[in-house]
């Protein structure tokens, strides 16, 4: 199939994927503010262990940024709550604080990692691992939770077989459930074991509360508010946040918390609305911690949130394509590519869904797959991951890599369009 060509690409030779990709320092860094946050938030720590977490997250970032520049552990606990949180400036030396690096936090205001800075950790996690792969230095990258168990690899592993598609859309619309729940569900022991464990601490109010987003399910954080009175309450991964899951809240001796939405709607355009899956306008009530859990913070970014567009663009091309000779199948064989539509055996459209925050990131998982390790030859990226789409395209074009970006909204009105040739 012919790529494309979409307005406001830009020319080849303006491509620097480079700008956008991470090396090895910042990895370190972002490693060092995710054990800072283990530090504060681990029940499971002793106070002698959170001190130990956060010597070795200092030794971590004084490793990266080399004799010449130090960094006292004082450097470290002012960057742990408040206005400079999880930042780098003032303990990376400048130049090395080019581009988005130099307003990234990898801490907010209470010390919880950003979701911006958990991907670009997790995100380029996945690529270290293709590329060591590769080139076998296997020892080199283990600070960055390369071998983890909340990988993505780790959760499609454990449900791969004869359930696949089952237990995968069950992870994605049950992100959080009661104990009789998860048994219902009826996952793997290493699914139900592992990926679901209490809800974090962050996400609680009084250890006892806690609020499901309006667009995921999963558990929202609860931020006190300096005054120690009023709360605000917002999902971690920011669209949904955008879309509404922002509210707050006033604390109240012994009642259950209510929580208030703020004024911002927002209201998706009509070509978006089929596609959309932010919050939706509902305002979640207070439900007891007790019993319930949630899938780990990575496996519900990885799994999880990619995952609800995913099923939606499947959905929506089925029903389109009722009455038409074309079926739609979603994660054909295991996994093998995301969305796969066929007219009788001949593949029509072979689709990869991908949900990056950072893009630099995604194009070098492209260049070192060489596209789609599962030969798919369309790359869809959610309607609100728009401003991608000419970033990629230009380096697909480069590489000459045989895909098409688009976003979920054009890729449906292209699939609507072609309908006819299959009636
Ligand atoms: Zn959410």
């Amino acid at each position: 199939m012919v790529a494309r060509r979409l307005p406001g690409m830009p020319e080849h030779d303006e491509v620097h994927p480079e700008e956008w990709q991470f090396d090895e320092t910042v990895l370190r860094a972002a490693s060092a503010f995710a054990l800072c946050e283990e530090a504060r938030y681990n029940d499971g720590l002793s106070s002698g262990q959170r001190v130990e977490k956060l010597m070795e997250a200092q030794g971590v970032i004084m490793a990266t940024v080399g004799p010449r520049f130090r960094v006292t552990f004082r450097d470290l606990l002012n960057r742990l709550s408040g206005d400079q949180a999880g930042s780098l400036v003032g303990i990376f030396p400048d130049e090395a604080l080019a581009g988005p690096l130099r307003n990234l936090r990898f801490l907010d205001s209470v010390g919880v990692s950003t979701q911006e800075g958990c991907d670009l950790l997790w995100e380029a996690a996945e690529i270290f691992k293709i590329v060591d792969k590769k080139q076998r230095r296997g020892e080199r990258f283990t600070h960055f939770e390369l071998e983890s168990e909340f990988g993505q690899e780790q959760v499609f592993k454990a449900i791969k077989g004869g359930l696949y598609e089952r237990h995968r859309r069950n992870i994605i619309e049950y992100p959080v459930c009661d104990k009789e729940q998860l048994e219902e569900l009826g996952f793997p022991p290493a699914v139900a074991q592992v990926f679901y464990q209490d809800i974090p601490s962050y996400c609680l109010y009084k250890r006892q509360w806690w609020f499901g987003c309006p667009a995921c399910a999963y558990p929202m954080q609860v931020i006190p508010h300096d005054d120690g009175r009023t709360y605000a309450v917002r999902c971690l991964y920011p669209w949904h946040q955008d879309t509404g899951a922002r509210f707050s809240f006033t604390a109240t001796r012994d009642q259950v918390p209510v929580l208030h939405a703020e004024d911002r709607i927002y209201i998706p355009s009509k070509a978006e609305m089929p596609l959309y899956t932010g919050a939706s306008r509902e305002t979640p009530k207070a439900r007891p911690a007790e019993g319930y859990r949630a899938l780990v913070r990575r496996v519900w970014r990885s799994t999880c949130i990619p995952g609800l567009p995913e099923l939606r663009l499947a959905d929506v091309l089925t029903e389109a394509a009722a009455g038409t000779r074309l079926t739609v199948e979603i994660w054909p064989d295991n996994d093998r590519v995301d969305i796969e539509v066929k007219d009788g055996d001949t593949v029509v459209f072979s689709i990869d869904v991908k949900d990056y925050t950072w893009p630099g990131t995604l194009a070098k998982k492209l260049i070192e797959d060489r596209g789609d390790k599962g030969g798919a030859t369309w790359l869809v990226v959610p309607d609100h991951r728009r401003q991608q789409v000419g970033y990629l395209t230009s380096v697909i074009h480069r590489e000459r890599i045989g895909m098409t970006v688009m976003a979920a909204s054009d890729f449906l009105a292209l699939f609507t369009d072609r309908l006819k040739e299959y009636m």
